[in-house]
């Protein structure tokens, strides 16, 4: 009997070392077993902010899907290192190297220097990556700290006979370089004898600028000397550079947004291959939207909502993670209040499950194995998430499953998913007496159904750093 066992829990233990980690290649379009370069460490790269504004909700997507991937790669025992940079100068209103630097407009009109206004919004940037439980990266990476490196790398591209000149900045010649577009899978025929893009003196309409020519030297805030003339990088350049610098010319994963993936991301491989004559990343990894209404929620529009905006609204950070874990990173997440009061719930539920498991002393089976392989093939399966959430679920509710077992292993399985699962725990607010008396009044304004004067009660208690909120219980207080 006993060895039948040994034996079946062996096989189980095999059966757990072969689910090999799989993700979507944008590259291939295909589902593809990882395989690192180097067996001791993998090399990620994921573009970061373009910190001229405060980040929405949809970009902060693009960071918890990045966070999930290496989460999964460390809980595969690989050492990660990862780089994310970020952009302060380049990027300019329109992909078409046209338009105004996104930071010297922003600079502007808010009377500031462009760094000042860079270093604020990266410094609320990162606050809103700690409330999401994200892993800050090995190194963040300035572009204007790395002026140097994307003149090296113009240099080379031009050495190379990759480049011309026009009136406004150097180009790359994308008609040079003979599978430009294999990411996108551009159709360059097509937009070559389309009229979709504006050339201005470009030779094709999928060149892109590498370095831009200051209009007026002096007017700018941000420019530098260069072989060329004074100027600025464009914005692909930075990426390509800083990558290379710190991982290598040729190395592991790269990610961003899915609106990467015809540009951005497209141009970076044509100009970092050009110049090394190597493949340049193994896997590209793309997150699809966050829509609202059914369109893509963009800075330039207004962005919908911040983090902090829905912390002010009563939802810890923590849910809109739940959120995003509720569904694929390759689908789009359609934002709606409904479906962020949905995750609220599901996410107390589970909080209000772990801080009884915790509370109780049930001794029962270790089942630990067997969730484990289930989260496993669920995490290993491109980050299926929403299955790994339902494994959760499965655990939570077994009850034959030993309660400090299932804690060790809940534990266990937050380091991939960053719930906070080990602070979970009941939590005692003590709310002044002012706060009370005002809370109080406010319900019997609601009971007299005075709506705008029991909202302009609420108003004042959120002075206090107080939130209420109605659930079906009744009323409930909570810290902002
Ligand atoms: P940016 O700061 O504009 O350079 O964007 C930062 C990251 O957010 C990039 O990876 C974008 O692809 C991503 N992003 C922008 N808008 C959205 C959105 N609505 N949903 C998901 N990701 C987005
Ligand atoms: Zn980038």
């Amino acid at each position: 009997m006993v060895k039948t066992k040994d034996k079946k829990d062996k096989t189980k233990e095999d059966s757990k070392k072969n689910i090999p980690l799989h993700i979507y290649n944008t590259l291939t379009r295909k589902k593809e077993i990882f395989k690192p370069i180097k067996k001791e460490e993998v090399r990620m790269y994921t573009c970061g902010p373009t910190v001229y504004w405060y980040q929405h909700i949809g970009n902060l997507k693009a960071y918890i899907f990045s966070d999930l991937l290496k989460r999964i790669l460390i809980y595969n025992k690989y050492k990660v290192k990862h780089i994310i940079n970020i952009t302060d100068v380049g990027h300019l209103t329109s992909d078409a190297d046209e338009g105004e630097d996104k930071m010297e407009k922003a600079a502007k009109k808010e009377g500031k220097g462009a760094q000042e206004v860079a270093n604020y919004y990266f410094s609320l940037f990162e606050d809103d990556l700690k409330k999401l439980n994200i892993l800050p990266p090995e190194k963040w990476t300035k572009a204007t700290d790395h002026i140097k490196d994307q003149i090296d790398l113009i240099k080379n591209l031009e050495k190379k006979g990759y480049t011309y000149r026009t009136s406004d900045g150097i180009y790359f010649d994308s008609s040079k370089f003979k599978d430009y577009g294999k990411l996108a899978k551009l159709k360059v025929q097509g937009l070559r004898a389309g009229k979709r893009i504006s050339m201005g003196e470009k030779r094709n309409p999928t060149d892109f600028a590498l370095w831009k020519f200051s209009e007026k030297p002096g007017l700018r805030q941000q420019e530098w000397d260069s072989p060329w003339g004074i100027g600025f990088p464009g914005w692909h350049v930075e990426c390509s550079a800083m990558s290379m610098k710190y991982l290598g010319e040729h190395f592991d994963l790269h990610t961003g947004g899915e609106d990467h993936i015809p540009v951005h991301h497209t141009n970076e491989i044509a100009q970092s291959e050009a110049a090394t004559g190597k493949k340049f990343v193994n896997y590209w990894m793309h997150e699809a939207f966050l829509l609202f209404k059914g369109e893509k929620v963009s800075k330039s529009k207004g962005g919908l909502y911040t983090l902090p905006e829905l912390e002010e609204q009563g939802y810890n950070p923590l849910i809109y993670r739940y959120l995003n874990l509720l569904g694929s990173y390759r689908k789009p997440l359609n934002f709606s209040p409904e479906i962020l009061d949905a995750a609220k719930s599901a996410y107390e539920r589970l909080k209000r499950k772990i801080i009884e498991i915790k509370q109780t002393t049930h001794q029962g089976e270790d089942s630990s194995q067997e969730y484990e392989l289930k989260f496993l093939e669920a995490i290993n399966n491109d980050l299926n998430t929403p299955k790994a959430i339902q494994v959760i679920w499965e655990l939570i509710n077994d009850v034959s499953f030993d309660s400090r077992k299932k804690i060790v292993l809940l534990e266990k399985f937050d380091e991939v998913l960053g719930l906070g699962i080990k602070e979970m725990k009941e939590e005692k607010i003590n709310v002044p007496q002012e706060v009370m008396h005002l809370v109080e009044a406010r319900e019997r304004l609601r009971k007299a159904k005075m709506w705008a004067e029991a909202d302009v009660i609420r108003e004042r208690i959120k002075e206090f750093g107080y939130i209420v909120s109605d659930t079906s219980d009744g009323f409930k207080i909570d810290k902002i």
